[in-house]
């Protein structure tokens, strides 16, 4: 992508947030308004819940399958979060990046710890809040997409993955999603324009500064 003329990196941009504490929505809000973000794709192990689209939401995949993708390094990463496999397939990523696009990834602590080893000049991460938790567990049960139990069992993980929250560059306390939107479209903004991004800067100024 060039930007201002001048070639950059593509970057990592990474959300984390418990579930229901409204990522997706401005995930899918952020990639409809910008051409250059393109969302990874990662595959699982869970079941595929009503409306979700192989190959869109997730690869849907079995446990050997998985295993196969792991044991032959197609992994960026791979975490357990809840009862299944979840992990990010590295090429598609490492296509975009080389191409200057940038990526977004919904992914939880644990893969952000992961990517954060292998990747850290490309990577920005960003945490979502819920605005309390009368609000989260509102929007996990608006969302019946669970049995309850498994709801049940995401608010006890939402305290797990609540106490990350510092390891990110970013939080958003979404109390809007517009708001939030608007908030993170101005990280990615900030962060494109980053000097060490900017592949062809150091010519570029030569460039300037000739007689
Ligand atoms: P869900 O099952 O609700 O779609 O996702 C559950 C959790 O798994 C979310 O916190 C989501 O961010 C996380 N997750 C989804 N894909 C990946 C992945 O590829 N790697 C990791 N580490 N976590 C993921």
């Amino acid at each position: 992508m060039k930007h201002g003329d001048i070639q950059r990196r593509g970057l990592m941009l990474v959300f984390s947030s418990p579930s229901g504490a409204g990522k997706t929505t401005i995930s899918r809000k952020l990639l409809d308004k910008d051409d250059n973000l393109e969302l990874s794709i990662s595959a699982t192990t869970r079941p595929r819940r009503p409306g979700e689209v192989n190959g869109k939401d997730y690869f849907f995949v079995s446990s050997e399958q998985f295993e196969a993708m792991v044991a032959r390094g197609e992994m960026l990463e791979h975490a357990q979060v809840f009862d299944h496999r979840y992990g990010t397939p590295r090429e598609p990523v490492e296509k975009a990046l080389q191409a200057g696009r940038d990526v977004l990834f919904d992914i939880d602590w644990q893969g952000t710890q992961q990517v954060a080893d292998k990747a850290p000049r490309d990577l920005v991460r960003v945490f979502v809040l819920p605005p309390s938790v009368k609000e989260l567990e509102r929007r996990l049960y608006a969302r019946a997409r669970d049995p309850e139990d498994v709801v049940r069992s995401r608010m006890a993980k939402a305290a797990d993955e609540l106490s990350h929250w510092a390891e990110y560059d970013y939080i958003i306390v979404n109390h809007d999603i517009d708001q939030s939107l608007a908030d993170v479209q101005s990280i990615l903004h900030a962060e494109r324009l980053r000097r060490e991004r900017r592949v062809g800067l150091r010519d570029f100024v030569e460039t300037l500064r000739a007689p």
